[in-house]
């Protein structure tokens, strides 16, 4: 009997396994993948998410495979440009890391195996029964049965929503951004700075150029699919990227004497934290599995990796006071919530002005005529807490009238 079994070693897995385990918790984490494995994913890592890397004693060798950010640059629809520092905000870096999941999710977990976590793969989870008293986690370990026993689990399991929903746990299907990555080798013009394109993209949603070295970059896209029947969007978002390289001149010109490093891949991104489930019983949801990523950029490894570190803390105070009641369980809700729930609403009604291309273009040339505008973007852009209180009436005026 484990103190705690965790579904999935991505960033908020291996992160819940790693603060739960330094409280001397005995845990397992199990995942249907042998490590090292990728994942698609922008590898973007924001000030939030090196807060709780620094944390866990990671940054350092992070910082040596990662390519540093000091900057973003934002191409608006209509052909402006914003280009801006990071700004340096309550104890958060001003940089940015740009670090591949193949090698940043392995760094992760086996920082959680070093503070003493066990680890099982691959077993992918089909089943989680929930007994007086403890979880029954049943899957299949090499193809063969295999059942773990446990006071509590932990679903990090991304945006595998079958999961869930088999659960019980889902019981409605969240709308999701599409996403789509390629990596490529001989790209001019990169830099410090990473690059957010509205141009020729589905909207609402943007293209990226994430630089991974001085020559090589992570090039994707993402976007939100529409209802609306008079907006056509393509069919999937590697399809999206595709026509995107093909037909944006700034990036064909970028990619003139380039080569793609491999397929590429899409994957879907779960958006919906403020009305997600967190938790079933004794079944605890961290990261993406709780709706987790901004529906604004599509960034959730920050939000996975500070959830899990919530969860930690909060999981060891129920075991430090033997306290597994309906009351405690549902606390965990409320904790979440009490973090995270102003700061994604804030983010989802943002995302409307992506629908709007000329609003958008406006705040962009915007911030050439008033530079402070830049903090503001930039901040929101990172996903900070107090960025909502950045839209005061002047900056909303500086952009809708110019003055
Ligand atoms: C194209 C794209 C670009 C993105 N770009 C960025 C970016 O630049 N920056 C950023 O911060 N975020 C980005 N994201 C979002 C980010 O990838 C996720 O939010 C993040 O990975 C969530 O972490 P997690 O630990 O919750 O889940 P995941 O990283 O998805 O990990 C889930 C784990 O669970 C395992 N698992 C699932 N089901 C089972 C099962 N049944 N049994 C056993 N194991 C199971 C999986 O194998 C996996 O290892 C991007 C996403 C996409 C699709």
């Amino acid at each position: 009997m484990h103190d705690v079994v965790i579904v999935g070693a991505g960033p908020g897995g291996s992160a819940a396994a790693y603060y739960l385990a330094k409280q001397g918790l005995d845990v397992l984490l199990l995942d249907k993948a042998e490590f090292p494995r990728d994942k698609t994913c922008g590898d973007g890592l924001t000030p939030r998410a090196l807060k709780v890397l620094e944390d866990m004693n990671l940054l350092a060798e992070l910082q040596e495979v990662g390519w540093r950010i000091n900057g973003v640059e934002l191409h608006a629809a209509h052909g402006s440009i914003m280009k801006a520092p990071i700004p340096k905000e309550n104890g958060y870096l001003d940089q940015l890391l740009i670090v591949p999941r193949l090698k940043l999710d392995d760094r992760i977990r086996q920082r959680a195996l070093s503070a003493g976590v066990s680890f099982h793969s691959p077993v992918r989870v089909r089943g989680v029964e929930q007994e007086d008293g403890h979880v029954c986690i049943r899957g299949d370990h090499n193809g063969k049965p295999a059942k773990y026993e446990a006071r509590l689990a932990i679903m990090a399991v991304g945006a595998n929503m079958g999961m869930l929903s088999q659960l019980g746990i889902l019981n409605y299907k969240p709308k999701t951004i599409l996403a789509a990555r390629g990596y490529y080798e001989g790209v001019s013009g990169l830099s410090d700075r990473v690059q957010a394109h509205f141009q020729d993209v589905p909207l609402p949603g943007y293209a990226w150029v994430f630089p991974i070295s001085e020559t090589a970059a992570n090039i994707g896209i993402g976007f939100w699919k529409t209802d609306l029947p008079w907006r056509k969007q393509p069919p999937s978002a590697r399809a999206a990227l595709k026509l995107w390289i093909d037909q944006n001149a700034k990036i064909k010109a970028m990619l003139a004497g380039a080569e793609p490093l491999g397929p590429i891949r899409g994957y879907p991104l779960r958006v919906d934290f403020p009305t997600a489930p967190t938790y079933q019983g004794r079944i605890l949801l961290v990261g993406e599995a709780a709706g987790l990523v901004s529906p604004l950029t599509g960034e959730g490894i920050d939000f996975a990796l500070e959830s899990s570190r919530l969860a930690g803390g909060y999981i060891s105070e129920m075991f430090a006071a033997g306290d597994f009641s309906a009351a405690r369980l549902a606390g965990y809700d409320k904790m979440l919530r009490d973090h995270f729930q102003r700061v994604f609403v804030f983010l989802t009604y943002l995302r409307r002005v992506y629908i709007n291309p000329l609003l958008m273009s406006r705040a962009v040339k915007a911030t050439n005529k008033f530079p402070e505008l830049k903090d503001t973007l930039t901040n929101i852009l990172m996903g900070h807490e107090d960025a909502a209180s950045m839209i005061t009436f002047s900056a909303f005026r500086k952009v809708v009238f110019g003055f």
